[in-house]
């Protein structure tokens, strides 16, 4: 059994969970994230082995089919994992691990460590969330659409996590997640 604890961090595209496993990270060295592999095209500014591990869908369905992954999705026509190694490691090694991915993954994750600590972040409100993907101005407008219809289907499973909060001010929001994970 592992004695390092899992975090996973939920929610729709642009509701800004990268904004906050960042701070999370840089305020909490006890903290690692896990790096995700996705075929997805790196957006500009997204360097390979930091943001993801930028890979084809040849070398995913391979990983898949060697169970390189923990859990996998496929989410507006690209797919994403969670490499398995790592985090083995990581939680042997007594880390507290950060996994920032959609819902299908955080349902398995819930399977595979009933003890992991879900917390999924909401927007104020759609018509906000659609402003963000749009001001973060990275994605297609097709791609927009399809995160778009994906955050409905996401948000309408909210009840299944640990604990929601709505990501109206960061600052609070990162208060609150920090409360959640460190129960302070
Ligand atoms: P984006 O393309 O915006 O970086 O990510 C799209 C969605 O995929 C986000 O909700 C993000 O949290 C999720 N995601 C990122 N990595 C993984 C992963 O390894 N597994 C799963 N299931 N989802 C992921």
């Amino acid at each position: 059994m592992p004695q390092g604890k899992l975090i996973v961090i939920t929610g729709p595209s642009g509701v800004g969970k990268g904004t906050i496993v960042r701070s999370l990270l840089q305020n909490h060295p006890q903290l690692s994230l896990s790096i995700s592999a996705t075929t997805r095209n790196p957006r500009p500014g997204e360097a390979d082995g930091q943001d993801y591990y930028f890979i084809s869908k040849e070398e995913f369905l391979e990983a898949i089919s060697n169970s390189g992954f923990l859990e996998w999705a496929e989410y507006a026509g690209n797919y994403y994992g969670t490499p398995r190694t790592k985090i083995e490691e990581l939680l042997d090694a007594g880390k507290w691990v950060l996994l920032e991915i959609e819902l299908v993954g955080a349902r398995a994750i819930a399977e595979i460590f009933p003890d992991a600590l879900r917390i999924f972040i909401l927007p104020p409100s759609l018509e906000e969330l659609e402003a963000r993907i749009r001001k973060r101005g990275k994605d297609s407008e097709s791609a927009i659409n399809q995160r778009l219809i994906r955050a409905k289907t996401e948000i309408a499973a909210k009840d299944e996590f640990d604990i929601c909060i709505v990501n109206q001010d960061l600052a609070t929001t990162i208060e609150e997640v920090e409360k959640a994970i460190f129960d302070i």
